[in-house]
């Protein structure tokens, strides 16, 4: 592996935009744009927690810049820039290096993000990737998790339980499935779609941790509950299939992590501009509940009894 300096100067300099100063100084200098919040979020990333040793690197330089991206997305964020923090074991070598660098490069072009800096150390353990990603919105704009109000419809972008899925065919529990894999290694995070969707809705959180979990988050930040159909959860064919055959995985559709969709609140009266502006960018739209002045989430399957969910997420210091 080359220096520390070779390496931030052949991988990332490339990669740097202006606020970055070529990765040159001791700091970045930003511009910040007038009548706008800054949104800050950062996602850490784990070898042996979040990804295997053997994951490729382009995977988990996808999943740590997708799951930045993924958080502005769900605050309606523009993304700006990043800081790219990143501890290599001494195994890491330069065809890791450039398949890492180059897939960065690819999401940036796709997300208009830059990178602006970062720092670089030895691990002695496995790799950790840690980014600090920064977007905008007009000021006093940001989507909260708050701000659900009783009767909102609930909504959900894409598929879930496809990142699960395929994280139990890497695991060898079921049969690999390329679409599961693909899913769980190479999220698509929902950046563009974040903006348009932010003036109609009231609360907004990504799905990182399962559905029950994240719209838990929004109900609690809220002060408020929901209902969610069962049966209403969007699902693909593979995944339809999949649970029909094993009932025991059905879980991975509310309580899975990773899949990096959007659950979001609205009022009854935007169902329609929703459903809209999500044709127009060709992502689906699922309507799975509604809040509820009951505090609580409460999953109801398709006889309208209550489901009993023993573990509605993921969580790192589960006891
Ligand atoms: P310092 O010693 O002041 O912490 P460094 O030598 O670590 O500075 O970093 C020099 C420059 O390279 C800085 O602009 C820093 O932001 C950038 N940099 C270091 N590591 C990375 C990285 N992994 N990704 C992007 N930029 C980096
Ligand atoms: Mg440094």
């Amino acid at each position: 592996m080359a220096n520390e300096f070779d390496l931030i100067h052949r991988y990332f300099s490339p990669l740097a935009g202006p606020e970055g100063l070529g990765l040159e100084d001791d700091a970045a200098c930003v511009t910040v744009e007038p009548e706008c919040d800054l949104v800050v979020t950062k996602d850490m990333l784990v070898e042996g927690v979040h990804f295997f040793g053997n994951d490729p690197a382009s995977s988990i330089a996808h999943k740590s810049l997708a799951a930045n991206l993924s958080d502005l997305a769900a605050k309606g964020a523009k993304p700006n820039h990043y800081f790219l923090g990143l501890s290599l074991p001494g195994t890491i070598d330069d065809a890791w290096l450039q398949k890492f660098s180059d897939t960065l490069a690819k999401l940036q072009q796709k997300t208009g993000i830059r990178l602006a800096g970062g720092d670089t150390t030895r691990s002695l353990s496995g790799v950790v990737v840690s980014i600090t990603a920064m977007g905008t919105v007009p000021h006093g704009k940001m989507v909260r998790r708050s701000g659900a109000q009783v009767d909102d419809l609930v909504f959900v972008t894409g598929t879930l339980g496809d990142a699960a899925l395929g994280l139990k065919c890497l695991e060898g529990h079921i049969e690999p499935t390329d679409s599961l894999i693909e899913r769980y290694r190479y999220p698509e995070a929902r950046f563009a779609l974040g903006i348009t969707l932010a003036p109609h809705i009231h609360a907004c959180a990504d799905v990182s941790d399962g559905l029950l979990a994240d719209l838990g988050h929004i109900a609690e930040a809220s002060g408020l509950g929901a209902d969610v159909t069962l049966a209403d959860i969007p699902l693909s064919p593979v995944v339809r299939q999949l649970i029909t055959q094993n009932p025991e995985y059905e879980n991975s559709i509310y309580a899975g992590g990773d899949d990096y969709e959007l659950v979001f609140t609205a009022a009854v009266s935007k169902r329609a501009k929703l459903e809209k502006v999500c044709a127009d960018a060709g992502v689906p739209l699922a309507v799975v509940g509604r809040i509820t002045e009951n505090t609580g989430i409460r999953l109801i399957d398709q006889n309208g009894k209550l489901v009993h969910t023993e573990r509605t997420g993921f969580q790192h210091f589960e006891t």
